[in-house]
């Protein structure tokens, strides 16, 4: 998967947001990278602290293997096999900390073998899918743990559109310690050692610690939780 990731690597496109991100910052007088809401503990000191979590996620490349219109459903595993992941993605404004309800958020991401779907002679449509918000903000997909492939750390990539526009345009990624973990079992195992850690990733190096998924195990499998911050206009 050579071209995927020298693709990537090139791509590594700042649009929309972040140069909302940019006057937004200059308002506030700049500083930080992050818009944080007006509450006590606000501004990069309330991140650090956990105090505010509605910091704007950070906008990473969307890579070549996005494919438009796919399914709206919350099982996106066409029964391929892999540990079992509920990923809980919220959806909030990042300008107000509200959530945003009724947004369609589109996750893909290679299966437990490294392989896209519907790309590169790959059929099918499997570990893609869309779902909308509900009143929290929320979508939840059930998939499983991605695999890799070579040259990238573990990620999901995500779009969420509001009102039919393209809001933010992301990559999640995974404690190295779980990937770890998961990788020990079948079918991980059936592959070498996967060349990639976060630490190292041409992407993850441009913000991806703030697009960390919170990922804890649940029965034989994982839930993945993140909340995601977008500008709307
Ligand atoms: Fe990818």
């Amino acid at each position: 998967m050579d071209e995927h990731t020298e693709f990537e690597n090139q791509r590594v496109t700042r649009r929309g947001s972040l140069l909302k991100l940019g006057g937004l910052l200059a308002a506030l007088g700049g500083g930080g990278g992050v818009v944080a809401s007006q509450s006590e503990g606000a501004g990069p000191a309330g991140v650090a602290s956990g105090a505010v979590s509605c910091v704007l996620t950070p906008e990473l490349t969307e890579g070549p293997y996005y494919v438009a219109g796919e399914k709206v459903r919350r099982n996106i595993t066409e029964g391929r096999p892999g540990a079992a992941l509920r990923l809980r993605l919220a959806v909030v404004n990042a300008s107000t900390c509200k959530p945003i309800k009724g947004a369609a958020v589109d996750v893909w991401h290679c299966d437990a073998l490294g392989a896209y779907s519907g790309v590169q002679g790959s059929s099918g449509t499997f570990m893609r899918g869309i779902q909308r918000t509900d009143a929290k903000g929320v979508a939840l997909f059930d998939t499983v743990y991605p695999g890799w492939y070579q040259g990238r750390t573990v990620h999901i990539h995500v779009k969420v559109h509001v009102g039919g526009r393209v809001v933010h345009t992301g990559q999640l990624f995974f404690p190295d310690a779980t990937t770890d973990a998961v990788y020990r079992r079948s079918p991980y195992s059936r592959r070498g050692a996967r060349d990639m850690r976060n630490a190292n990733d041409s992407i993850f190096v441009n913000g991806g610690s703030r697009s960390m998924l919170k990922v804890s195990k649940s029965g034989s499998g994982y839930v993945a939780s993140i909340v995601m911050g977008v500008t709307r206009s």
